[in-house]
């Protein structure tokens, strides 16, 4: 969990948000989480702050789970783990690993909480992976009542609860599908040009069982492209260098200039899944933190499309752009998941911190991805009104109606929620 968990009224990761909550509570067990959920009448729960919107604010009390135990229980003959939602990803994936198990795949940053990671759709890229969320077989969770409830594979309400966005009330527990642990092997090539990639764009993505391409949306086309490999599937490969791409041969940082002592390894050595599926290193807490992160999500079919609308804007993205990153996601079932119910293709942007030039640059996307019903990523930031999340996630009228049943009094319904869910 991040350094200031337990600080009143701090911020998120970024810096960008200072939240407005009035304290942080940090219950250490059960019993204590549901007193604080019914003696505040707001409550949001607060996972590691690594999201770039208010969707983790209250004007009530926060509660982080950092102080409850840490468990990974695994039940080997269900392939399933039950795990204490304030873990991170490292933390819970580390434990997983020692036992000879595996999640399915993750997101760039190990350090994000396992249940504010789902809460929000949070994915990794693959063309045959799901978010993360997709993975949640069960979960457990104090309601706005107090009473501590569980959600089962066989509830149809799974999956409006595999992503809720903090509405339902506060998870204690998630209960995730594995399978054996596995090993990955990383590589990374510099250099692509967009012709290449307008053709054969499904191809590369499909080179690999996670494939990332980083670009600036200029006319030096992709900068890097990242290829997780499983050593242990028969994967279809890409010839990259064939194609005028140069593999990497020194580890490589996504934002050219940054320490590359904190990204996984590279030059395709193999490694536990845990050490290579993200692209920053466990070990190493990103100091960084100045930066202001925007995604959105839409169909697969459209990247190439999209892309062309992005290339458009280029020039005025790129004096706040450190750099985007493309990734593939394949449909989840989850209501809210930006990827729900479509193979999906996610053009994300890390800007620098300068809210005034990335307010002025968000319209932009919004505009160059409406055509193809995109999505914007829950923890991040976007320029969408609510009528056009309603338009965009056709689940979400069904969710609030949810919400609403769940938490009569709207006790975990903070400004975010409000806007989009009334
Ligand atoms: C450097 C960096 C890299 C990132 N990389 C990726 C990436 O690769 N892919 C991607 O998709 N996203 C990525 N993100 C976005 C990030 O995964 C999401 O913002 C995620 O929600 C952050 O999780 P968190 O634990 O920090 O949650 P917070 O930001 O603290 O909270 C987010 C939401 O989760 C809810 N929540 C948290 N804990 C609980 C709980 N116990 N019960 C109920 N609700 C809860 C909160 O109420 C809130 O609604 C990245 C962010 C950063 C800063």
């Amino acid at each position: 969990m991040s350094d200031d968990d337990t600080t009143p009224a701090g911020t998120n990761w970024a810096g960008n948000i200072h939240y407005a909550a009035s304290a942080v509570i940090a219950p250490t067990s059960v019993d204590e989480l549901q007193r604080a959920v019914t003696s505040n009448d707001k409550v949001t729960a607060l996972g590691s702050r690594h999201s770039f919107n208010r969707v983790a604010d209250t004007d009530g009390v926060q509660v982080t789970l950092g102080a409850m135990p840490a468990f990974v229980e695994i039940d080997e003959s269900k392939r399933v783990a039950r795990v204490a939602a304030g873990l991170t990803h490292a933390q819970a994936a580390a434990e997983l690993d020692a036992k000879g198990w595996a999640l399915a795949n993750m997101a760039s940053l190990p350090h994000i909480s396992v249940a504010g990671a789902v809460s929000t759709g949070t994915h990794g890229s693959g063309v045959r992976n799901p978010s993360l969320a997709q993975s949640v077989v069960g979960v457990e969770i104090v309601r706005a009542s107090g009473d501590i409830e569980a959600v089962g594979a066989d509830d149809p309400s799974l999956d409006a609860h595999r992503v809720g966005i903090g509405a339902l009330g506060v998870i204690t527990a998630l209960h995730l599908a594995i399978e054996p642990r596995f090993e990955v092997a990383q590589t990374v090539h510099t250099g692509l040009g967009w012709d290449v990639v307008e053709e054969r764009f499904e191809e590369i993505m499909s080179a690999g069982y996670s494939v990332s391409m980083f670009t600036g949306f200029g006319d030096d086309g992709i900068r890097q492209i990242w290829t997780k490999r499983r050593t242990d599937r028969d994967d279809p490969t890409v010839d990259l260098a064939a194609l005028g791409a140069v593999a990497g041969v020194e580890a490589i940082h996504p934002v050219p200039g940054s320490d590359v002592a904190g990204v996984t390894e590279q030059q395709g050595r193999p490694g536990p899944w845990h050490e290579r599926l993200p692209h920053f290193r466990s070990a190493f807490t990103p100091s960084a933190g100045a930066e202001i992160q925007c995604e959105y999500l839409l169909p697969a079919a459209d990247a190439v499309d999209a892309i062309a609308n992005l290339r458009a804007i280029g020039a005025e993205l790129a004096p706040v752009l450190y750099v985007s990153e493309i990734r593939r996601i394949a449909a989840d079932t989850a209501w809210l998941a930006p990827s729900s119910e479509r193979d999906s293709v996610a053009m994300h942007f890390t800007f620098h911190r300068d809210d005034a030039a990335v307010a002025a640059v968000l319209p932009l996307i919004d505009d160059a991805l409406a055509p193809f019903d995109a999505r914007p990523h829950w923890g991040k930031v976007s320029s969408m009104t609510p009528e056009r999340m309603h338009a965009v996630f056709p689940r979400l009228e069904a969710f609030a109606a949810l919400a609403d049943e769940k938490d009569r009094g709207g006790r975990f319904r903070n400004a975010f929620l409000r806007a989009v869910l009334g």
